[in-house]
């Protein structure tokens, strides 16, 4: 069951809005960026929007009315993961729609050029405070989509990003559902990082940082007060957000538990996680990346042993009892040793607590960032490279399984995104066939996304400008070297 969601009935005249989430409900519903498209939309006079979500009617009928999306006139998707984009392509296919495809999220704003086949146009940015949703509203065809700010249609040899300069606004209301955060209200405290993590795209597409005031999500909180009992904060690093200890302290007094999405292990201080324990906080979450200070570094991730360490017991002492540490593998220059420190370190922590889960994902090498040029699995030789990271993560689940609740990404799969990330227009033979398979791939000749790219390479998403100068990317990425 929802609490507060909207409604507003259909009726002649007017314009039909799916917004598509093509993945599960819980996550959809924990995105605040979703929240406010949907509110902006039922705002306007000229038309009413509806959400999908793929576990609901097969992400073909509306959350609402349970119409078909066939009946629409434009559909919204948001793609925030590569892997989302074959279940996309399938509700597409499978509806029937006929209508105005367009796309947006992070995907759209990293490299659409994969699903320029299946959509009309791609919103490369953030929507508030533009006029991008009105124009697509009030659009007639793609054609009158053409050289606006903001979109892509295939056909604009370049393209700004756009971005509320401040982020002095929020939901008037929000809908609660069952989220990946529980059932709580989402606090979005900010966009934007100024950490300088080589392999993360967050920094480089939702650059510059904006902070929201405090006192505009206090009131928010108290406007939901009595409907749940948790807030969730919401950033790309919490605990960089300058009122953190005021926003909590006062939600706290509001009667709420406070939990963070993400939170980096050296902003934390015995007050802070005092807080959140008292805010009802029982698992805590931190992401090393490496095992290493050496590969910490070549990751630019900032982040000491000591840190982690610090985190981790002051986590312990105020009675957070479970810890969930996040590690990479395939990073440039990786070595066994690098390995057998993940490992010490994991077991460090362990001494901390009774419950330590361990999440290892292999590197993607994102564009736009100064990685996006590394091969995928680190190493030069692709099969060499694939052979190598199997080989080093049947080490990691031997070593760890027997203390850790560990879970390993498939390899394979992640280099699937890898070329769903950083390929060209001919992926999409690969996302019609609706199959995530490497030897598919393989046949269709993608694997050469893979491989290591030469910086002087003019590269599919090139056109998209972020705002950051591709000379500053190419010194941070022979930095790594
Ligand atoms: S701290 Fe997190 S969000 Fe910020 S740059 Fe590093 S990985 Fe990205």
């Amino acid at each position: 069951m929802e609490f507060n969601p909207y409604v507003k009935k259909w009726r002649k005249g007017l314009k039909r809005i799916a917004l598509v989430y093509p993945n599960r409900y819980i996550g959809g519903i924990a995105n605040v960026g979703l929240q406010f498209i949907y509110a902006y939309l039922n705002s306007l006079e000229n038309c009413i929007c509806e959400r999908f979500y793929s576990d609901v009617f097969e992400g073909l009928r509306s959350m609402e009315s349970g119409t078909h999306l066939r009946e629409f006139d434009v559909a919204l998707f948001s793609l925030q993961y590569e892997e989302d984009y074959f279940k996309a392509v399938e509700i597409l296919e499978r509806s029937g729609f006929k209508g105005m495809k367009i796309a947006g999220g992070p995907c759209a704003m990293i490299n659409p050029r994969p699903l320029k086949d299946f959509f009309d146009a791609f919103i490369i940015g953030e929507v508030e405070k533009s006029n991008v949703l009105d124009l697509i509203v009030e659009s007639r065809s793609k054609e009158e989509l053409k050289d606006l700010k903001g979109i892509w249609t295939g056909h604009e040899e370049r393209v700004k990003r756009i971005k509320p300069k401040k982020l002095d606004f929020y939901l008037g209301k929000q809908i609660i559902g069952e989220s990946a955060f529980g059932k709580c209200i989402l606090l979005e405290v900010g966009r934007g990082c100024f950490r300088r993590c080589r392999f993360c795209v967050v920094r480089q597409i939702y650059s510059p940082v904006r902070w929201r005031d405090p006192d505009i999500l206090l009131d928010f909180a108290e406007s939901h007060k009595g409907l749940v009992d948790k807030c969730s904060l919401i950033a790309p690093s919490v605990g960089d957000y300058p009122d953190i200890k005021k926003l909590t302290s006062n939600l706290i007094e509001m009667g709420y538990m406070v939990s963070p999405s993400s939170i980096r292990a050296d902003t934390v201080d015995e007050e802070l996680m005092e807080m959140f324990a008292v805010g009802g906080l029982k698992s805590f979450t931190i992401a090393p990346e490496a095992g290493s200070q050496r590969l910490r570094d070549i990751l630019g991730k900032d982040l000491s042993e000591e840190d982690i360490m610090n985190a981790a017991s002051i986590a312990s002492e105020k009675g957070i009892k479970s810890i969930k540490l996040y590690f990479m593998i395939g990073l440039p220059k990786e070595t066994k040793e690098d390995l057998k420190e993940l490992i010490e370190l994991a077991k460090k922590i362990k001494r901390l607590f009774r419950d330590v889960s361990i999440s290892i994902n292999p590197l993607v090498p994102k564009p736009h960032t100064p990685f996006q040029w590394l091969p995928y699995t680190g190493f030069r030789d692709f099969l060499a490279g694939m052979k190598e990271l199997k080989r080093r993560i049947d080490f990691l689940k031997k070593e760890l399984s027997r203390e850790f609740d560990v879970s390993v990404s498939s390899p394979d799969k992640f280099a699937i995104q890898t070329i769903l990330s950083r390929g060209g227009e001919e992926v999409c033979n690969l996302i019609r066939t609706r199959k995530q398979s490497l030897r598919i791939a393989k046949d269709l000749g993608l694997l050469k996304y893979l491989g290591e790219i030469p910086v002087e390479d003019k590269l599919p998403w090139d056109f998209i400008d972020h705002g950051y100068s591709k000379s500053r990317l190419i010194r941070e990425y022979e930095k790594t070297f």
